[in-house]
């Protein structure tokens, strides 16, 4: 049964790779479901989903996990909603097809997962902060975008990127200031961070 679980999850994950769907890389991914562990998180909000990888990898890793996860690409989405129903998780992760800053809930989770447009982390930080649980945290990835945020400013070529980078210092700052959470940040895959509620 575990066996085809992850038989199953190797084959979403080779497609997504061949299709060139963004995914979080396996060191992050086994950072998130060793924290799920050791803080016995239930209830997960991923804004990000692309086509189900790591809501699956996160729903697979205790069977006492639930997700709900946004993804606003209707392609990835209906790829996402098959790839669920074949690892057998309708029940454990539910899909939201719309721009997750559009999106209103009304739950609370444990943890919060922000791996969507990178430009955006700290308006999801700030829409989704009233649903985080009162012991909850938030991971964000790709805080590190490719090795650029260390990069001075003046070796980016692209204005696009230099703009992404700037976002993404800014959301850093944020967090390190920000006096009602503490947040630890971590040089695996493309950088995280691990931002929890003082309490
Ligand atoms: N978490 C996924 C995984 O590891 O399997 C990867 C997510 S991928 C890096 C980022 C996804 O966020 C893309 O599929 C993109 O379409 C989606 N996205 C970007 N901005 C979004 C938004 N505002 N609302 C919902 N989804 C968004």
């Amino acid at each position: 049964m575990v066996d085809d679980i992850y038989k199953n999850i190797k084959e979403i994950k080779k497609e997504a790779l061949a299709d060139n769907i963004p995914i979080m890389q396996d060191e992050t991914i086994d950072f998130i479901t060793d924290y799920i562990e050791k803080k016995k998180v239930r209830t997960i909000l991923e804004i990000g989903t692309a086509v189900g990888y790591s809501a699956i990898m996160m729903a697979a890793s205790n069977p006492l996990v639930n997700v709900v996860s946004i993804e606003k690409d209707k392609d990835r989405y209906i790829k996402a909603l098959k790839n669920i129903k074949k690892a057998n998780f309708e029940d454990r992760i539910t899909l939201i097809f719309n721009d997750a800053l559009d999106v209103k809930l009304d739950e609370k989770f444990d943890l919060i997962i922000i791996d969507a447009a990178k430009s955006k982390n700290l308006d999801f930080f700030s829409h989704f902060e009233k649903n985080l649980e009162v012991n909850g945290s938030f991971i964000t990835d790709n805080i590190n975008f490719h090795g650029y945020v260390d990069k001075d400013l003046s070796e980016i070529s692209s204005k696009n990127i230099r703009g992404l980078v700037k976002k993404i210092r800014n959301y850093v700052e944020f967090l390190q200031n920000n006096v009602k959470y503490k947040t630890k940040f971590y040089d695996l895959g493309d950088g995280i961070s691990v931002t929890e509620r003082r309490i």
